[in-house]
């Protein structure tokens, strides 16, 4: 069957970066499945509520990636998943209401795909006492880092800067392949090093594309010296529909041992599993 890349993808010479973004032709989109039960978590629209102190915000399901192992590809794209205002009033009270949230990770799809909408939640939820702690995750930088020179977005990483002067602010990049690391994402990346935030890095085994020491190896170590700490290594999730990303947990463990032998400790990430039962990630 002929094979179909995501209209969003630029960089593809590089074929471990293309393999991201395969449609193969075998997949069946209504099958996607929901294994980390987060519909059942999400308490209003948006917010998922699924760890006592901590809450995941979907700001929308638009994405500049579409990557195919997405762990939420039952949604990406989807417009419906847009935070309307009174979508994000129902969220900023349901924070108040709950003070035990301490630590808010803004996701989606991209939260920095939608910057303006991204904007008007942070203001919102910057001045909500109980919440210390606030994360962002994004792509951005690998697949879209001219973005990064728009004044949206630059008005966006204002506010981050703003806001991390006062509360510790974590921006999440998720990154595959080494090959992501082109001149331009280098660039995009020092840039937010000048900001006040911590940058941490995360990243799924992808069978055939990145389960090799040799290709992690030179990524961690490349993020370390651009001042990236890597966060997690997920094993890929138990969606139905991605089986074909899913590798050997036995042989990502023994990667993930001689990455710990190889790296400095700041440098190495923790491979966890995402549970299906609710434990969340637990580290293999
Ligand atoms: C990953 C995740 C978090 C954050 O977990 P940490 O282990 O603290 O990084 C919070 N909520 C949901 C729903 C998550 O999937
Ligand atoms: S960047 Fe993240 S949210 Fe977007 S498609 Fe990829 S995994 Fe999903």
């Amino acid at each position: 069957m002929k094979e179909k890349v995501s209209p969003f993808l630029k960089n593809i010479d590089s074929e471990s970066i293309r393999r991201q973004y395969y449609i193969n032709g075998t997949e069946n989109p209504s099958a996607y499945s929901d294994p980390l039960m987060e519909d059942s978590h999400e308490v209003v629209k948006g917010l998922i509520h699924k760890y006592p102190n901590r809450a995941l915000i979907k700001v929308s399901y638009q994405c500049a990636s579409h990557c195919r192992f997405c762990t939420r590809i039952r949604q990406i794209g989807d417009p419906s998943g847009t935070l309307q205002e009174n979508d994000i009033d129902n969220i900023v009270i349901y924070l108040m209401q709950h003070p035990e949230i301490e630590d808010v990770i803004l996701s989606g799809g991209d939260p920095m795909y939608t910057p303006a909408l991204t904007k008007i939640l942070l203001q919102k939820i910057k001045t909500i006492e109980s919440v210390k702690i606030l994360r962002i995750g994004t792509r951005m930088p690998f697949q879209s880092p001219g973005s990064f020179s728009t004044p949206l977005l630059a008005n966006l990483l204002q506010l981050i800067d703003e806001i991390g002067q006062t509360k510790p602010f974590y921006i999440l990049v998720h990154i595959e392949h080494p090959d992501e690391l082109t001149t331009e994402t280098q660039k995009v990346l020092a840039h937010l090093r000048t900001l006040k935030v911590t940058l941490l890095s995360q990243t799924v085994f992808l069978k055939d594309i990145n389960d090799s020491f040799d290709t992690l190896f030179t990524m961690f170590k490349s993020l370390y010296h651009l001042g990236v700490q890597p966060y997690y290594l997920y094993h890929c999730d138990n969606v139905i529909g991605l089986e074909h990303f899913r590798g050997d947990i036995a042989k990502e463990k023994a990667i993930a041992v001689q990455l710990r032998e190889h790296l400095s400790g700041i440098a190495c990430p923790l491979f966890v599993e995402d549970v299906e039962n609710g434990y969340g990630k637990l580290p293999v």
